[in-house]
């Protein structure tokens, strides 16, 4: 099978030569570069062989890293660059296995790891697996792997990484950057990095992925060397079965694959593995997901405000009326509870609320109402323990001393102390059964049309070391698994016309959510990685709004990005949004998302068409943390495809207040569109600007008149 074997074992090496040697696997245009040394090995060089540019820098970091713990608690981390006697590598056509043998320090008895890297040609990609197999008496406790720090790629080098929705940095080592995060988590959104070159020609980059089908849990991490020049790439897993002695083996595959483009063309890469591969990709069709109900397919806007029905319906049924579409209504405070305190115990509601909810829904307005799905307090009767330690505490996630993961938010107790709530283990019965029976309560007897259950696709797994929850302790995938079928038991026996949403877009529990709350999608810097992947699969909705002295500007700038994202617009309380000078332009969004509607839960994501010549940029204070200065263009552009339909929209908000002149070229086939006979027309809304109009394949100057939406339609 394999055309040479080389074996170093080091006490015959060293009195051989003292030197290692190399192996190469070549991937279609990849070529890595693999140095056996005497007590380890690494990689040396990862080539583009078109460019001849070697994407890594000189900054040395460890193929692997591995933490083992023993009975007695000790903890040693080895490496893959040293501290073995024997390393032997295998090589062949595709493939190069290397095996790290018989640790230098003797305690760690029969530790060995094995690393297989397979040759992909036709993607120029190297997929990675590993398997670590503890010594007596030893077991795996976490394992770093894939790591490697990328080098210049040129001129200027960007980064994208999973934040919110993917966010590019560019030479990040010349402002000390990092990022590092749990995934999943709406933070740590996606199982993926890339770093380009996209301007020059040909372009060259890396898409260091980790294709795990199941989603479990694993740190992320992105930080950089200004010295080197370089940023350290790496996916850091939690071993499931912590404390058992058994082998650690990477679910699926890491990937390191050579690619030229952008962020979009590492989002496709992407979209094109989750599609194949992921436990979370929904069933689609014609028409998109047949699992949630036209009506929140089709949805364009959201009110989000709180209180009793006195408080809210009357404003919210003047929002629908006078944006002249549906509206979702995420309805907080509903309960005579506080917010964030006395969880779960979320009934009665506050007087009148299912009337309400019947008036409401009676005047084009969705109800949704808020629950927590995650956290039972531990004072849970105003100051008093009714239920968590008699009830609860067996099934609160807990850490290896077995002590509850207890987790505070601003809320407080009348005594002012802050309420502490406990984060439930989803893979228990109690806590499966506890989340059902709340929301079909509220769906069934309070008739509201919508559940959001919060946190579930924004906070990490919590590492639980309980084993009277049966599941496999500390890392894997079962705190996914456990809100899969705490959520699929819900749908199974919610009514079709209803829907369920969380906060924020980790990833894994798409298919058991229709919507997701996008609200933190706040960051300098942001692209629609994101929606390239999922659009079509799940709804997208809301912004945190927020005030400040550029509030009006903010605001457009978040409804213009929601808008070309895909996203449905707002999440707003309407009399704050009513008071803005450009309110108008919010409706003209909601408007003009309204009459595309189908393109964003039947179609798919194409590529923001880009604007030539001196677009001005625009700043304001999203207010996100305190005051959070944001920059974007000032026109910003999106592209949605019907590919089926051989149909797709050009979109474009002129957020400014000026009018911006651009020059445009519209490539058919850039949205799958081929032929003599494209044609594109404007799209009309009430509200939307009506452009010049242009012609496909021809570059055109257009203006975008200042505080306007617009867009295109080829067909
Ligand atoms: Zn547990």
């Amino acid at each position: 099978m394999f055309k040479n074997v080389c074996v170093v074992i080091v006490s015959v090496l060293v009195a051989i030569s003292g030197v290692g040697h190399g192996d190469v696997l070549v991937s279609g245009e990849l070529r890595m570069d693999v140095e056996v040394m005497p007590e380890g090995a690494r990689v040396v060089g990862l080539r583009d062989t078109i460019t001849g540019r070697d994407m890594l820098s000189g900054r040395r970091l460890p193929l692997f890293s591995v933490t083992l713990r023993n009975g007695a608690g000790e903890s040693v981390t080895v490496d893959a660059e040293a501290g073995w006697s024997e390393v032997t590598s295998e090589s062949g056509d595709s493939e190069l296995i290397l095996t790290w043998k018989a640790p230098k320090e003797e305690r760690l008895g029969g530790l060995s790891v094995r690393v297989t890297a397979r040759a992909v040609a036709s993607e120029h990609a190297i997929h990675w697996s590993i398997e670590v197999a503890p010594g007596d008496g030893w077991t795996v406790w976490d394992v770093a792997f894939p790591q490697a720090a990328v080098g210049a790629l040129g001129e200027h080098t960007a980064v994208l990484f999973p934040r919110g929705p993917g966010e590019v940095q560019v030479d990040p080592w010349t402002r000390g950057f990092s990022f590092s995060g749990r995934y999943p988590s709406g933070w740590t959104s996606m199982q993926f990095f890339a770093a380009y070159n996209a301007g020059a020609s040909p372009g060259c980059g890396l898409y260091f992925g980790h294709h795990d089908p199941m989603g479990s849990v694993k740190e992320l991490l992105l930080d950089c060397d200004a010295d080197s020049r370089s940023v350290r790439l790496a996916f850091e897993h939690h071993a499931p079965d912590r404390g058992k002695a058994v082998a650690y083996r990477l679910p699926g595959v890491a990937v390191w694959r050579l690619f030229r483009g952008d962020w979009f063309d590492a989002a496709t890469v992407y979209r094109a593995w989750v599609k194949s591969e992921a436990r979370w990709w929904p069933r689609l069709g014609l028409d998109g997901r047949p699992d949630t109900t036209a009506w929140m397919r089709e949805l364009s806007a959201w009110a989000m405000t709180g209180g009793g029905p006195g408080d809210v319906v009357e404003e919210v049924k003047d929002f629908a009326q006078w944006l002249g579409v549906p509206v979702g209504f995420h309805w907080y405070s509903w309960h005579q509870i506080p917010f964030d305190n006395d969880y779960p115990h979320y009934f009665p509601a506050k007087d009148g609320f299912a009337e309400a909810v019947r008036d409401l829904q009676e005047h084009n307005v969705y109800v949704m109402p808020y629950i927590n799905g995650r956290l039972w307090d531990t004072r849970d009767k105003g100051g008093e323990d009714a239920e968590f330690s008699s009830v609860a505490r067996p099934a609160v996630t807990k850490d290896e001393n077995g002590e509850p993961f207890i987790e505070t938010y601003g809320s407080k107790e009348s005594d002012g102390a802050p309420v502490r709530l406990g984060v439930m283990c989803p893979s228990t019965a109690l806590w499966q059964k506890t989340v059902n029976d709340i929301v079909l309560r509220l769906q069934n007897e309070m008739g509201v049309k919508g559940v959001y259950i919060d946190q579930v696709a924004a906070a990490a797994p919590a590492l639980c070391m309980d084993a009277s929850h049966g599941h496999p302790l500390g890392g894997g995938a079962w705190w996914n698994e456990g809100y899969w079928r705490m959520l699929e038991s819900i749908r199974g026996e919610m009514r079709a016309d209803r829907m369920l949403t969380t906060e924020c877009n980790g990833e894994p529990f798409i298919h058991q959510f229709d919507g997701y709350l996008t609200w933190h999608w706040q960051y300098d810097g942001q692209v629609p990685a994101f929606p390239a992947v999922y659009g079509g699969a799940v709804q997208m909705f809301g912004r945190a709004y927020r005030g400040g002295d550029t509030v009006d500007l903010a605001m457009r700038m978040k409804a213009g990005q929601q808008l070309v994202y895909g996203e449905q617009i707002g999440w707003i309380g309407p009399s704050a949004l009513r008071a803005l000078p450009n309110a108008e332009f919010f409706r003209s969004a909601v408007r003009l998302r309204h009459a595309i509607r189908r393109y964003f839960h039947a179609g798919e994501m194409a590529r923001p068409p880009r604007l030539i010549g001196d677009v001005p940029s625009v700043k304001a204070d999203w207010q996100w943390s305190g005051e959070w200065w944001v920059t974007t263009a000032a026109v910003l552009t999106g592209a949605w495809r019907l590919p089926r339909e051989g149909r797709a929209v050009l979109i474009f908000a002129n957020v400014s207040d000026a009018p911006v002149t651009a020059e445009i070229e519209i490539n058919s086939n850039d949205f799958g569109l081929t032929g003599p006979n494209v044609v594109i027309e404007p799209i009309r809304a009430e509200g939307a600007a009506e452009l010049e109009p242009v012609s496909v394949g021809i570059r055109q100057a257009v203006t975008f008149p200042g505080v306007s939406v617009a867009a295109w339609e080829l067909r």
